[in-house]
């Protein structure tokens, strides 16, 4: 009887061994010709303590988001401000005011941004929203060819929130991905809802990570590049890199689960530990300074 499950263990071994190891291998054989581009939607000026609880002042931030080229697809991961702002900052209403978007050069809107990259809007594949906020979702709309890649969950809340976690949506940006009424599908264009992590192209090089954290259905990107590594784009999910070395929280109103943003921060740190994953945030400025802006990318 023991040999037999001594036989069994082995054998269990060996399976899980097995898959242990093609996982390895799979990472390592992030493909040749990936790309990663950051882009940013400008800066906005805002009271830090709304990022960081307790700070004092004002703070200039950028608005970053990315473009990752695979052979299966260009991948953008959150769109940056509407591009309305920057003729017309009162399109986000009382929020103008708040968040203090520059808006001087037609050099921030994303077309200007993505040929940059050598991209037209046309040639994105799919869009990933780290969540539905006005500076992430902002250009949603330009992208009626693309599978838009979000939680169920954020864009629930991002046509009908709970109390207290309202502000930051702007109806009008994401309103295009709903259907008429009347309509047999509830979407206007292809979308993957998730509730929960997915590997798009199952190669791990471009993972997504659910966080109920800065909101209801915020989610994350591991981009493992063959050259450069794991890189973590965390969007809102932690907003300064002295917030993630310190668990610092922002605001109430921007910490709609605070554990869950701890958790999150964990599973940032645990990266930067197990893979020595890079991280970039979409708001710090210090950490955005540090890494290669479109034309220039990582490998
Ligand atoms: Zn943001």
């Amino acid at each position: 009887m023991k040999s037999i499950f001594r036989i069994l263990a082995v054998g269990l071994t060996a399976v899980f061994g097995a898959a242990f190891w093609l996982a390895a291998e799979a990472y390592a054989a992030s493909p040749e010709g990936m790309r990663l581009y950051v882009f940013s939607s400008g800066h906005l000026t805002l009271d830090k303590s709304s990022l960081q609880t307790g700070a004092t002042g004002k703070v200039t931030v950028p608005v970053a988001f990315f473009l990752i080229k695979h052979p299966k697809g260009n991948v953008l991961f959150d769109t940056g401000n509407n591009d309305k702002v920057i003729t017309d900052p009162t399109y986000w209403g009382p929020l103008a005011q708040m968040l203090g978007p520059d808006s001087k050069s037609t050099d921030i809107a994303i077309d200007a941004q993505l040929a940059k990259a050598g991209v037209k809007p046309s040639d994105i594949n799919y869009v990933v929203l780290g969540h539905m906020h006005l500076d992430h979702a902002g250009n949603v709309g330009k992208f009626p060819g693309a599978t838009i890649v979000y939680q169920r969950d954020e864009i629930v809340n991002a046509f009908w929130p709970k109390p207290g976690y309202g502000c930051c949506y702007i109806t009008a940006d994401f309103a295009n991905l709903r259907n008429d009424v009347g309509a047999n599908q509830v979407n206007r264009q292809k979308v993957i809802e998730l509730n929960g992590d997915l590997d798009l192209f199952g190669d791990g090089s471009i993972y997504i990570h659910r966080a109920v954290s800065h909101t209801p259905g915020s989610e994350m990107v591991v981009v493992r590049l063959p050259k450069s590594g794991p890189v973590v784009l965390t969007s809102d999910v932690c907003y300064l890199m002295d917030n993630l070395q310190k668990d610092l929280l922002p605001s109430v109103s921007l910490a709609y689960d605070p554990a869950g943003m701890l958790d999150a921060y964990q599973w940032i740190k645990h990266l930067m530990s197990a893979e020595d994953a890079d991280v970039i945030f979409a708001h710090d400025e210090e950490t955005f300074k540090k890494h290669k802006h479109s034309p220039e990318f990582y490998e």
